[in-house]
């Protein structure tokens, strides 16, 4: 088993890194290459912004290129939960924006002509529980009245033509999710951004931030420094790098996935005839899916600890343990591949744009992000390049955790309580 993710292993090389030393200045500096830093510094180059991006390890090295590979429609939280909060319409238009990003990533795909496996599948959100059954019914109901006629609710007998599992009670199919290979995306990503003209800078991690007056500010990295009209941050979880006030806001928590050898074509059409990404009711579930070469790509949070050879290994084997509960057929599959990657996780599973002390942000896409970090690449570079004045997720008071500095000391605390109730609710 290699303790590497599978996208990155099977992804094609990005070729496109500056060959020349960090220039003096740039119109604008994006700092983090994953999905939302390569998008901005692509629209950014297109828009004929001269654009620099500081990638502190490789383009595409975390949560982009270490995800579940679901480029799903619908919010990282219950649609009902955000109904109750902020009302039909507000959660409505929060859903839609989604579904437009996923539109976007198509979009861009056919644009870029980027060679990466993405189709629309549909989402199938299992009820682990029979009482799951009548919150997915409720939310079911909501998305109709609201902003989505086409979700269909299963019942237990309904599922059978869907999965080859007993251990679920119905489910909820949200027809417009999408799926793709992450890793053949992102450099397809990446490429195209170089191509377009952005300089692209690996290995060079940002560690202080100076602002020298309006957007203005000097970047210093591990290989230099530059200053830049504007700055935008992409990092995800911003755990590491001179990124405080972030670091009150967002909490890096990991989630884990496992990959089995190339199953019989037969056995991987009987367990998921229809092919589409999956996910569980429960708190601490699951998500799963197969790759065009028939293996199942088999995805949970598993443990609430951060993601290192150790910690992946560990949470392999839990996530080993739920796939043979889930798929008892599968219980001898070889597992290829394990690995594990950081989710920039906020409190409300909402993400979160706008600007800071002189510099422009978007994150904490809560584990739902790989169709929302493009889309607000797309947007940050307009609001950049001053094509546009607004942003979605925009959040003038964005309060930080009480009693968090930037150490998740409440993780474990909150690994039970969700426990807890998987068992009992
Ligand atoms: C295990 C896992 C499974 C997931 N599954 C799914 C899924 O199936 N579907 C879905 O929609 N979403 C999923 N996600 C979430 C999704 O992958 C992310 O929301 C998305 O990739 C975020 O992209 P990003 O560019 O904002 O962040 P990242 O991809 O994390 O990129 C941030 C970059 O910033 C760099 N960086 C950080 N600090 C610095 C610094 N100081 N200087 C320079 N560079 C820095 C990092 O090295 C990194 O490359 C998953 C996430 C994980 C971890």
């Amino acid at each position: 088993m290699k303790l590497e993710s599978f996208w990155q292993a099977t992804a094609p090389e990005f070729t496109g890194a500056a060959s020349t030393p960090l220039p003096a200045h740039a119109d604008v500096v994006v700092i983090g290459g994953g999905f939302t830093g390569v998008s901005a510094a692509l629209n950014l180059a297109k828009s004929g912004v001269d654009v620099v991006l500081l990638e502190r390890d490789q383009v595409m090295s975390q949560a982009s290129g270490r995800n579940g590979g679901h480029c799903n429609t619908g919010l990282a939280q219950n649609f009902a939960t955000l109904v109750a909060r902020v009302g039909l319409e507000e959660a409505s238009r929060c859903y839609q924006a989604f579904d437009n990003a996923v539109n976007y990533v198509g979009r861009l795909i056919e644009d870029e002509q980027i060679d990466c496996d993405f189709r629309r599948c549909g989402k199938l959100k299992l009820a682990s529980k029979p009482g799951h059954l009548a919150g997915l019914r409720a939310t079911a109901e909501l998305l109709r009245k609201g902003v989505d006629p086409d979700v269909v609710l299963l019942s237990k007998d309904e599922l059978r033509t869907e999965i080859g599992s007993d251990a679920f009670h119905g489910g909820l199919l949200q027809l417009r999710g999408g799926q793709m290979h992450m890793g053949k995306f992102g450099i397809g990503l990446a490429n195209a951004a170089a191509r377009a003209g952005a300089k692209i800078y690996p290995e060079h991690g940002v560690t202080a931030l100076t602002r020298l007056n309006g957007y203005r500010h000097r970047i210093t990295t591990t290989q230099g420094e530059i200053t830049a009209d504007k700055v935008l941050m992409a990092t995800g979880p911003s755990n590491i790098g001179p990124f405080p006030w972030f670091q009150r806001r967002i909490v890096p928590v990991g989630s884990f996935i496992v990959v089995t050898a190339p199953l019989p074509e037969a056995q991987l059409r009987a367990l998921l005839p229809q092919d589409r990404t999956y996910v569980t009711s429960l708190n601490i579930g699951n998500y799963f899916r197969t790759t065009t070469d028939n293996r199942l790509v088999f995805g949970g949070r598993a443990r609430f600890a951060v993601s290192n050879p150790t910690s992946d290994s560990r949470s392999g084997d839990i996530l080993k343990a739920s796939l043979k509960q889930i798929f008892p057929a599968l219980e001898r599959a070889p597992i290829d591949y394990c690995w594990g990657g950081m989710v920039d996780m906020t409190a409300d599973r909402l993400p979160r744009s706008g600007e800071h002390d002189g510099v422009f942000y978007t994150l904490g896409y809560s584990g739902h992000g790989s169709q929302m970090s493009v889309w607000m690449g797309r947007v940050m570079a307009d609001l950049l390049a001053e094509k546009r004045t607004d942003s979605p997720w925009q959040c003038d008071k964005w309060r930080p955790l009480p009693g968090y500095y930037g150490t998740p000391w409440f993780l474990p605390v909150a690994g039970l309580y969700y426990k807890a109730k998987d068992r009992f609710c």
